[in-house]
């Protein structure tokens, strides 16, 4: 969301266009969504609605609005989306210098020329597949999981692979939408009953907006099982009561995996993958989109160079080496809250290793010699008898076993070793360790240790840190400059690339400070002094700013809003001696 405050207000276009934070701030464990709530969890804090880590607030948006407001932005930026039947004559080149966005063509062919790359876009004319050429100096591989880019360009993931297959059900229905928003609200519902198991994710409570994901065990299973009338019956055993207006909009299967790309950047740096061609996460933290916007920004800034000959190639390499650890990271860290978001069930006596062994063994026992049909209905009887554990009999305080298993449950969801729905920690306490801006011999070389500790599901608070390349803090602008709480990336500029010095209203950081802009004055770069200011420093400031900094003007003041809880960045420059 910091990000997207660059982008014209995409962020607030956002905040406005969310559900209202009160219908999606919990998880819900429950037997049926009009049945026992086995327990919930709110994950908003106070201090996400005062704003003191970030002046913005996490939010809730499914990522098709999301696509429907990026089009927009680039249309009033002067790109155009158009289908294939839309574009006539015009040749490949003249696609490009229009500034066209071409819907409904596939990159299914890559070559390499001696200027460049010649990709082959596949699109259906009437019925018949063609293949447009379009040469190209770069191609950038943002073409999802199963990347297609990813493949022509021979790059291959390191990590696990297949850890579950799952069902994934869009649909609409107002009356669930409704009953829902006034008797338990919530943004994902875990619901366990002997007829069905899923994780419905409230995506729009007030328009009745759903998907559900359902896990399947092929071959046994086939994803061609899932019609809409079984996506209904599975809806309906999982609501409890059967909603008269639930309309299945969309049936997709997806793969669960845990990998990360080998390389990011490929073919004699003329191919560079990003999102989730160059990394899939299991969906459990939220991260896996997250880390793909950060890619980009961290992209945009370099092509930008590079297009405009400021710098070497060399500089796309940075962004493999700054970006990719941040994906290894997030890999195992979604991976222990998948891990973490399976032990409710395994709590309740459902434990999905069991079900992945009872598949594994049905598939080697009886694959060859019962027919397939027969070896469903023989995993399904087994799931069916496996779902008995969470009956009213059995998952009952007045069963010990039940009850047992229940005080399990609240102690895991009151210690918050559930899945978590914020990681502040892990979505600002990254830093590159070595990249385009770190030399080699500067890398701190107790970032592994900082790394180790703060490593997997610490999760809780983010710690501000005075180390060079960490997101820092809040801060109050103390003049006309800007105004307001914002955070350190809004001090960079947004349509220009443009570098940034934070220091201390201090001589020698005054110093610094002008050597700075000697140095981009003359390689005619743009810069900028942001001067912080510790809270409740007086009026003094801009006065002192500006005699230390004239004749330059590109400065601000800003006053640092130090948090209760940890150290002010003032403390912290003096605990590092300067
Ligand atoms: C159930 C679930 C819940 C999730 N929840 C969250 C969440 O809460 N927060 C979060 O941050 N992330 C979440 N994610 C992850 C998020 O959806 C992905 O990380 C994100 O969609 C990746 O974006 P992308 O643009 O890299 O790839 P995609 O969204 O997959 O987009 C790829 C695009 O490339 C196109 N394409 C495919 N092949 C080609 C080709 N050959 N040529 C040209 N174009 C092609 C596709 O049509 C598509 O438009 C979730 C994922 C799942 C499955």
């Amino acid at each position: 969301m910091e990000i997207f405050r660059k982008f014209d207000g995409l962020a607030g276009d956002i905040e406005r266009a969310q559900p209202q934070v009160n219908l999606w701030r919990k998880f819900v464990y429950c037997t049926s969504l009009s049945g026992t709530i086995l327990g919930s969890v709110d994950h908003m804090k106070q201090e996400d609605f005062d704003k003191v880590i970030s002046p913005i607030s996490v939010a809730h948006f499914s990522q098709y609005k999301l696509v429907d407001l990026l089009l927009k932005k680039l249309d009033d930026v002067g790109f155009q989306t158009c289908f294939p039947d839309e574009l006539g004559g015009s040749s490949a080149q003249d696609l490009l210098l229009e500034n066209k966005i071409l819907m409904g063509h596939e990159c299914s062919s890559i070559q390499l020329t001696d200027d460049g790359i010649l990709v082959g876009a596949s699109f259906n004319n009437g019925g018949r597949m063609q293949e447009r050429k379009l040469h190209c100096g770069l191609l950038l591989g943002a073409d999802g999981a199963r990347s297609k880019v990813r493949e022509l360009a021979g790059i291959s993931m390191k990590g696990e692979r297949d850890l579950q297959k799952l069902v994934s059900v869009h649909f609409v229905s107002r009356d669930l939408g409704k009953y829902l928003s006034s008797e338990r609200p919530g943004m994902l519902f875990f619901i366990f009953n002997p007829d069905a198991i899923g994780v419905l994710v409230a995506h729009d409570l007030e328009h009745g907006e759903f998907v559900l994901q359902v896990p399947f065990y092929p071959p046994q299973q086939m994803f061609e099982d899932f019609s809409a009338k079984v996506c209904e019956q599975i809806i309906v055993k999982l609501v409890g009561w059967e909603p008269a207006d639930i309309q299945v909009l969309d049936i997709k299967q997806w793969a669960m995996h845990a990998e990360v790309a080998e390389k990011y950047v490929g073919c004699d740096n003329r191919v560079i993958l990003v999102g989730d061609a160059a990394h899939r996460f299991p969906p459990a933290g939220g991260f896996g989109m997250n880390t793909g916007v950060q890619d980009a920004h961290n992209l945009a800034w370099k092509l930008c160079l590079l297009l405009n000959g400021i710098a070497d190639p060399s500089i796309i390499q940075t962004y493999e080496s700054e970006r990719k650890p941040v994906a290894i990271f997030n890999t195992e860290l979604s991976l222990e809250n998948f891990k973490a978001a399976m032990s409710i069930p395994a709590t309740l006596g459902l434990d999905p290793t069991i079900a992945n062994s009872v598949h594994r063994v049905i598939n080697s026992s009886l694959g060859s010699i019962i027919p397939r049909n027969l070896q469903k209905v023989v995993l399904e009887g087994l799931f069916s008898i496996g779902r008995t554990q969470v009956s009213d009999y059995i998952l009952s305080e007045n069963n010990p076993l039940g009850s047992l298993r229940l005080a399990r449950l609240r102690s895991i969801l009151d210690e918050g070793k559930s899945l978590q729905l914020q990681f502040p920690a892990e979505d600002l306490g990254f830093r590159y360790e070595k990249g385009a801006l770190v030399a080699e011999d500067c890398a701190d070389t107790t970032y592994q240790a900082e790394k180790q500790k703060h490593s997997k599901r610490s999760s809780g608070e983010y710690i501000p840190s005075a180390k060079p390349f960490m997101y820092l803090c809040v801060s109050r602008g103390r003049d006309d400059f800007l105004q307001g709480m914002f955070s350190t990336l809004d001090l960079v500029s947004g349509d220009k690339v443009e570098f940034v010095i934070i220091i201390a209203p201090l001589k020698e950081s005054y110093k610094l400070a002008r050597a700075m802009l000697r140095i981009t004055d003359e390689f005619e770069l743009s810069a900028k002094v942001c001067v912080m200011w510790p809270q409740g420093s007086g009026g003094e400031g801009v006065k002192g700013s500006m005699s230390e900094l004239a004749p330059w003007t590109n400065y601000v003041d800003v006053e640092e809003i130090p948090r209760a809880s940890a150290n002010s960045w003032w403390e912290m420059c003096q605990n590092l001696g300067h």
